[in-house]
């Protein structure tokens, strides 16, 4: 019999309600010493919301509404209930000092759905995807939270716990009955199962686009002072945040503001304009830009095309340029000296917009430039750093049976490698963990989820 333990699951600080949540054997009996109401009826109706008080001994500390959900349609498939005391600081600690004095104990980080993990009503994954969807700061990231939630990618790697089973299954009849199933028969299929596996497994732990999800997009605008790059950073964010003025040199630092965009985050930097200078300050923000411009997925390389190119510009296309780039011809709403022709002749991209970030015009061209960027690499996609660290592992352990396969190795080998790739699926799900995986898993959760 496992422990009955209570916990705060709404935010700390001021709000409407607060939800203190009760699991285990003893929830109702609990729950009935600190909860009083009229609709009360013997026994409780299941999942009924009620009106009441929270009581402390014969005096009425708040007026709450409360729920009993029995076993097994629960979060945790214990019984649970519910207490939803006014928000704040104090009616929910309130509670929760009555339950604990009456024999609660306090949840642990993540314990109600270790709970739920450990009773079976979701896996690993479906587990470490409540984080993620609490977590979620974009829309891609709550589409691929709320999927792995739904089970999308357990199923996926379930799938592929099948296909090696069955792989397995034929290898072991060969190793079991060598006479009856001849070693070729064994063979015919592995190679090609494997081929296929591999592939699907590879697909699905794309680096770019799992950052993409969790993280966004990472730009760096850049150039040289007074280009307008502190106009275009303020245009595309839709604020003034980055000081604007004619004198050269005004951002010494890298300046960060994000937006959204398709339903991904676009993470700008606006930077120091790039030029020699002996202000040491302004030094100190020129190689922070030229590191910002290093680390991005992108850049907006800006020129002040109302005037000629001058060295500190043509400098710009000799430095290491982000895998994306696109050049940004500014100040269009001036007389202007600078072509679309004269960047060919300075660079191969060919991504060259003509803009006027003061008077915002061009910037459709920009976002759908951006836009351009934000692909997925398919459906099927691991965004959780321990479930692809573990699929790498299975890839490498496939990639070795194929090396055994093709070298005439006996196929004994194989089999070895194929049980671990088992195994290690196995740990993603959760059908293999230990308890010290999930202690690690389940730490960084927050109380009371
Ligand atoms: P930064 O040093 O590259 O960040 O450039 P700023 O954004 O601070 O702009 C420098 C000067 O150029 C300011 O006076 C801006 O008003 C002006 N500026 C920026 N963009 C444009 C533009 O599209 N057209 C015109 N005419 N002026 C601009």
């Amino acid at each position: 019999m496992s422990s009955t333990i209570a916990g705060i699951a709404t935010a700390q600080g001021e709000g409407g309600i607060a939800i203190v949540r009760i699991s285990g054997d003893k929830a109702v009996a609990l729950f009935e010493k600190v909860f009083v109401s009229p609709q009360k009826k013997s026994p409780y109706q299941d999942h009924l919301l009620m009106y009441g008080h929270l009581m402390d001994g014969s005096e009425a500390v708040d007026e709450v509404m409360g729920v009993v959900m029995l076993a097994p349609h629960t979060y945790t498939r214990e019984d649970v209930c519910e207490l939803h005391t006014h928000g704040g600081y104090l009616a929910a600690a309130k509670a929760m000092k009555l339950l604990i004095s009456l024999g609660a104990e306090p949840a642990q980080p993540g314990e109600f759905t270790r709970r739920a993990f450990v009773n079976g009503r979701i896996d690993l994954m479906q587990a470490e995807a409540v984080m993620g969807v609490i977590a979620s700061r974009s829309e891609a990231a709550l589409r691929s939270e709320e999927r792995l939630l739904r089970g999308g990618q357990s199923a996926f790697i379930r799938e592929a716990q099948e296909k090696l089973c069955a792989l397995l299954a034929g290898l072991e009849a060969h190793i079991d009955y060598p006479d009856e199933i001849p070693l070729e028969e064994a063979e015919e299929g592995l190679e090609t199962g494997l081929n296929s596996l591999c592939a699907k497994l590879e697909r699905a732990v794309d680096i770019h686009s799992a950052r993409l999800i969790r993280e966004g997009l990472h730009v760096a605008v850049f150039g040289r002072p007074n280009a307008g790059k502190s106009t275009l950073f303020n245009a595309l964010l839709g604020e003034d945040k980055a000081i604007v003025t004619p004198v050269p040199g005004t951002t010494r630092d890298v300046l960060e503001g994000s937006f959204p965009l398709e339903g991904f985050i676009v993470h700008l930097q606006d930077t120091a304009g790039l030029r020699e200078t002996s202000d040491m300050v302004e030094r100190i923000g020129v190689e922070r830009a030229r590191q910002s411009v290093s680390m991005a997925d992108a850049g907006l390389l800006m020129i002040d095309a109302s005037s000629p190119l001058i060295e500190e510009d043509i400098a710009l296309f000799r430095q290491e340029l982000p895998k994306n780039c696109a050049v940004l011809l500014n100040k269009q709403d001036r007389e202007t000296c600078v072509t679309v022709e004269d960047i060919h002749s300075l660079t191969q991209i060919r991504d060259i917009f003509p803009i006027s970030a003061k008077e915002q015009k061009g910037l459709g061209a920009v976002r759908e430039y951006l836009k351009g960027l934000l692909k997925l690499s398919g459906e099927e996609l691991l965004t959780h750093e321990r479930h692809m660290s573990i699929v790498r592992e299975v890839i490498d352990r496939l990639h070795q049976a194929q090396r055994i396969l093709q070298g005439n190795e006996p196929v004994d080998l194989v089999a070895i490698d194929l049980h671990e790739a088992l195994y290690l699926l196995g740990r993603v799900t959760g059908e293999s963990v230990d308890e010290a995986l999930l202690d690690d898993i389940f730490s960084r959760f927050c109380v009371g989820k």
